[in-house]
């Protein structure tokens, strides 16, 4: 029988059947067959202390039979007065207020109608330009694309996407290139800048790209010096992925935006937040209706969502999330220096819990041949891996053990036979 079903980023033309998932728990996926899949990618990065964490499970249900959803204009509730606390006590200093939408496309559209609104109402409406990291990802949205990197991916849609200003990536070595053609942007277009977006330390979905957190300082100075708007999008790098809870503690700054979504509710439910300054919801506060911030999607703020993310908070401050990630830290350091000495394999990076690794081949990039049949050939073993191009990447929950990295590894050092 078909299935109504369009599935995301998914060729239907090769890839007929979906591997139908029952149940979880912990690290692993169970199949309707009763076999399990270990869960090397987060199941897409969302899933931080593990599948079905009971705390989150009984959050969700106690709150659903309490109140479900309410209207978020004109009206309030325990569960997002609560998260908002928590988030602006754990995040870095400054961000004092709290936007809610509904994922992390969202929080980023968010975030630059902020700046853009900031700059509006404050009588700069002429800085409207924004400026990117080359190989950035930001969402799928008509606007999240027009900030991320050109491909493939957004072609059909191009003639839709805004311009931007772009600085090439800080790969290791041109890391002043990088920051000199920030500062060319800003010398050519004075007074014209919003905002600079990027991913901290991780550039995910462009191909698990790394860079330090020096580089990052560097960039968030720049634009501090010359008043443009630094938005952190830590939409992926949140709740723990790079060893801090966010990925702008390791350059010690504090973002005057920050996107933050997938690790907020611990994977179970989608929600996101926009954390900013205090001056982003001051310059939109006024007697006048015409400057109030017009942005909201019909679930913002649901209850059950923020119920989940308060319990994620209190999960962090009980349990030793933190020697979690360090202990998952160190094990992924350990099989990825092992990896690096084989033949086939080029480019090992890690930050934090997240490891990457290219494996040889002539045909680089996201269609490269190579992804699909190692894709098949993870599942074939009760792997969910999925490759970007040539790239394997491991993001696993917090709750992956070292045997279950002994057996990741050893499917993966086996990976370039398969070719
Ligand atoms: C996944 C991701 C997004 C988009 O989040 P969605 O929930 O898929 O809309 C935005 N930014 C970054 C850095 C991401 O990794």
């Amino acid at each position: 029988m078909t299935s109504p079903i369009w599935h995301p980023f998914t060729q239907h033309g090769l890839q007929p059947i979906m591997t139908h998932i029952d149940r979880a728990e912990g690290s692993y996926l169970y199949r309707s067959d009763g076999q399990r899949i270990f869960d090397g990618i987060s199941s897409w990065w969302v899933v931080t202390h593990g599948h079905c964490h009971p705390q989150l499970v009984a959050a969700a249900q106690e709150q659903a039979g309490k109140l479900d959803q309410v209207i978020f204009a004109g009206h309030t509730h325990g569960p997002a007065e609560r998260l908002a606390a928590q988030l602006v006590a754990l995040a870095p200093p400054g961000l004092d207020k709290v936007f809610y939408s509904d994922s992390g496309s969202t929080a980023v559209e968010v975030a630059v109608k902020m700046a853009l609104g900031y700059w509006y109402h404050q009588g700069e409406p002429q800085r409207q330009k924004l400026i990117v990291l080359e190989h950035g990802y930001h969402g799928d949205t008509i606007g999240t694309m027009s900030i991320g990197e050109r491909g493939v991916f957004n072609q059909a849609y191009s003639p839709l996407l805004f311009d931007v200003l772009s600085i090439p990536f800080p790969a290791p070595g041109q890391e002043e290139a990088s920051l000199q053609a920030l500062h060319d942007h800003l010398s050519a277009h004075p007074d014209q800048i919003a905002a600079l977006i990027v991913e901290p330390l991780v550039l995910g979905a462009g191909g698990m790209f790394m860079y330090g957190p020096e580089t990052l300082a560097a960039y968030h100075k720049i634009c501090t010096d010359h008043n443009v708007v630094f938005i952190a999008d830590e939409v992926m790098t949140g709740w723990g992925r790079t060893g801090t809870l966010f990925a702008c503690e390791q350059a010690g700054i504090a973002p005057d935006i920050l996107c933050t979504s997938k690790g907020l509710t611990g994977g179970l439910i989608p929600l996101a937040a926009t954390l900013c300054q205090n001056r982003f919801f001051d310059a939109h506060y006024s007697q006048d209706r015409a400057k109030m911030f017009f942005h909201s999607s019909s679930y913002t703020a649901n209850p059950i969502a923020c119920a989940v993310g308060d319990a994620n908070c209190q999960i962090w401050q009980d349990e030793p999330v933190r020697d979690r990630l360090q202990a998952l830290t160190h094990m992924q350091a350990q099989h990825l220096k092992a990896l690096a000495t084989q033949e086939g394999f080029s480019n090992p990076r890690q930050q934090g819990t997240i490891t990457a690794i290219d494996i040889t081949v002539p045909d680089q990039g996201y269609l490269s041949e190579i992804a699909p049949k190692l894709y098949h050939y993870f599942q074939s073993h009760g792997l969910l891996l999925r490759p970007l191009g040539n790239s394997v990447y491991v993001m696993p929950p917090y709750s992956t053990t070292q045997d279950d990295l002994d057996f990741l590894y050893n499917v993966l050092s086996n990976a370039p036979n398969i070719l």
